[in-house]
């Protein structure tokens, strides 16, 4: 088993979509950022990296590369994924705490953790989507978040059994 966790913050911007987790939500602000501002996706992507100690988001997708400007963070994702993947892993469970004023995470939360679970092909009831409010930090115009993965052996590929030969004596 391993255990990885990332964190990541986006100030609000007037005029772009607001994307957590994978999914638009309705409000007047997104997140600032080179890609879609992802914070939930990116958060994840560093806890999947971190787990398998194989670097961080911005050493495989530098901000500094025009070609990440406005990108979807599943490409992010599905790199970590790549890697936790290609380190013999897979995701067994995932917890999330998202931190923002508004807007309101709660009548999100279950498309939020269905989107999260289909993106790592594991279940939703492996996907925590906790949420809260900053009471007083002074972070009202930017959303955090916060998350804790935890990766599993994976399961050997099956082998075809080999061909019953005639055994050389
Ligand atoms: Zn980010």
């Amino acid at each position: 088993m391993r255990i990885g966790y990332g964190w990541d913050s986006h100030e609000f911007k007037s005029g772009v979509p607001l994307k957590i987790g994978g999914i638009e939500l309705p409000y007047d602000k997104g997140l600032s950022g080179h890609s879609d501002g992802d914070v939930l996706l990116h958060a994840l992507t560093d806890a999947l990296l971190g787990a398998v100690a194989a670097g961080d988001i911005g050493g495989y997708f530098p901000p500094s590369d025009p070609k990440w400007k406005g990108a979807d963070s599943v490409i992010f994702l599905q790199e970590a994924l790549k890697q936790v993947h290609r380190a013999g892993y897979t995701v067994g469970n995932v917890d999330s705490t998202l931190i923002l004023a508004e807007p309101k995470i709660g009548p999100h939360a279950a498309t939020i953790q269905k989107r999260v679970a289909g993106l790592l092909g594991i279940k939703p009831n492996q996907v925590g989507v906790k949420a809260k409010t900053p009471e007083g930090m002074g972070t009202d115009n930017a959303a955090i978040a916060h998350v804790a993965v935890l990766l599993v052996v994976a399961p050997k590929a099956r082998r075809k059994p080999a061909p019953r030969k005639a055994r050389k004596r």
